[in-house]
């Protein structure tokens, strides 16, 4: 049984789903106006260590992940720019091509930091009509209220609307927040925006048709609906960065249980931030962390993931390239002693089992992946044979995602190949004959050549760049 820390209940607590053998699981998507940054990824790596843990246990999971492409200001309160907009006017385009732009772009680093993409994305201006429908209901019941041609979520109707408990009503003074200015529709402080009509920012590019008048969604109503819409009214698990706790995910429980009239999620996943040794990791401050700057410097993506894993995600981090040069020296190692691992025959199901639950008890205590990855070294140091140890890498990164066998046998290519420079020059003079051939059209002796290699254990890929291979015996 797997214990999780839950952000409601301070505490760890058994997993327990509301339909046995399923999970519905949401996360809190990008707001895309810029690239992530690897704060942002640390966050997505370790949601997507949780789905994958949990479809290891058994569970059929379905997950689900909002784009921002709309209402989120550049402020934590109702005021500032929308950051989509800021991002639009940055790059004289249109909201639209940034969304587009910086979505594909984060799917992207998802793809290289081999984080699996949710089974459903959906972007907040696709569902204009959910927000507005929801938005009806919370006025009808009483729970939002029309004040200076915006409707704003009326938190003084709820018994408790803090609860997460670690925020008080003086955090919410003007000037104590960072960026809070007096809002002067507002009845009570902690009250937020469900829908805008008027703001300071009149140049808003996307508008719609409403009840109230032309405008558009706040940031919060995007997840509950998205969520709702695609998971119905009982959620098991909601993800999302630490900084998210407050106010987004208190609006979103606000709101949503407003709404519905019961309670909604039963389990909150927050992951702690990665910062950087001046503070807060930021995208406008300092260097800008991306994927792609980290592999320009020559790290491959999965060494921060393998950085990511050797921490307990419920603990801030501190990125150093420093940190960073001893996470890759430590995957470089990792790899080669299982690139050492040899072919002998069938694995031990009883010295697998006992070598796994190392791994599962590390994972099912919180999540603890830096306890996982020792049960990995523990493997390797076993005393059983190497097609276990083979069978048991490749078992844990199902979950981990390191991408370890695949870089262990591009080692031992490497290496085959670098102590045989004689098969090397075979192998290339015979694909440059192929390629001759197929120029001449003579598609017979091109077969004919890509079949003498594969009885050598060669077996071509025609890509892009040219004809690759890889040796398979
Ligand atoms: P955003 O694109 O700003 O909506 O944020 C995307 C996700 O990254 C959210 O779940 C945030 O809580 C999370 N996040 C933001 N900064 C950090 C950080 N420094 N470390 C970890 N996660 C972060
Ligand atoms: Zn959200």
């Amino acid at each position: 049984m797997m214990k999780l820390y839950n952000s409601l209940t301070h505490d760890k607590q058994e997993f327990i789903t509301n339909e046995p053998g399923k999970v519905s699981m949401y996360t809190c998507g990008p707001t895309v106006y810029h690239f992530a940054h690897i704060g942002n990824l640390r966050s997505y790596i370790m949601e997507d260590v949780l789905e994958k843990y949990l479809r290891y246990s058994g569970y059929d999971v379905k997950r689900v992940m909002n784009i921002t492409d709309v209402g989120h200001l550049t402020s934590d309160a109702d005021e500032g720019e929308d950051k989509m907009l800021k991002g639009a006017k940055r790059e004289h385009k249109t909201v639209m091509e940034i969304a587009k732009f910086y979505t594909d772009a984060f799917f992207e680093d998802c793809k290289k930091l081999n984080i699996k993409r949710p089974d459903v994305v959906e972007p907040a201006t696709g569902c204009i009509g959910q927000f507005i429908k929801v938005i009806k209901g919370l006025i009808d019941k009483g729970y939002a209220y029309e004040a200076g041609g915006n409707i704003y979520f009326d938190t003084s109707k709820l018994s408790q609307y803090y609860v997460f408990n670690n925020f008080e009503e003086e955090d919410l003074q003007d000037g104590v927040r960072e960026g809070v200015e007096k809002d002067e529709n507002k009845k009570n402080k902690a009250d937020f925006v469900l829908w805008f009509t008027k703001s300071k920012f009149d140049d808003q590019e996307l508008k719609w048709n409403s009840p109230w008048g032309v405008g558009y969604p706040g940031w919060h109503i995007e997840c509950s609906c998205i969520s709702m819409k695609h998971l119905g009214e009982y959620l098991d698990i909601h993800c999302g960065g630490i900084d998210n706790a407050f106010p987004h995910h208190t609006n979103e429980i606000a709101q949503s249980e407003a709404y519905i009239g019961h309670k909604w999620c039963n389990f909150w996943f927050h992951v702690h931030h990665l910062n950087t040794s001046n503070g807060k990791m930021s995208k406008s401050k300092g260097e800008f962390l991306t994927v792609s700057l980290l592999e320009e410097k020559g790290y491959d993506p999965l060494v921060y993931r393998f950085f990511c894993m050797q921490s307990h995600y419920r603990k801030s981090l501190v990125f150093t390239y420093e940190n960073l040069d001893n996470a890759a020296k430590a995957y470089e190692k990792l790899v080669a002693r299982i690139a050492a691992l040899k072919d002998d025959g069938e694995t031990d199901p009883e010295a697998f089992e006992k070598l796994k639950s190392g791994f599962t008890e590390a994972m099912d205590n919180d999540l603890n992946t830096s306890l996982a990855v020792t049960a990995l070294y523990d493997v390797l140091k076993a005393d059983c044979n190497d097609a276990t140890k083979k069978a048991l890498v490749a078992d844990f990164d199902k979950v981990l995602s390191l991408g370890l066998c695949e870089a262990a046998e591009k080692k031992r290519q490497e290496e085959a190949l670098s102590a045989n420079p004689e098969l090397v020059a075979e192998i290339e003079k015979l694909i440059s004959q192929r390629a001759q051939a197929k120029k001449d059209k003579d598609y017979a002796a091109a077969d004919a050549i890509r079949a003498q290699l594969l009885d050598m254990g060669v077996v071509l890929e025609d890509t892009k760049e040219g004809t690759k291979f890889k040796i398979v015996k």
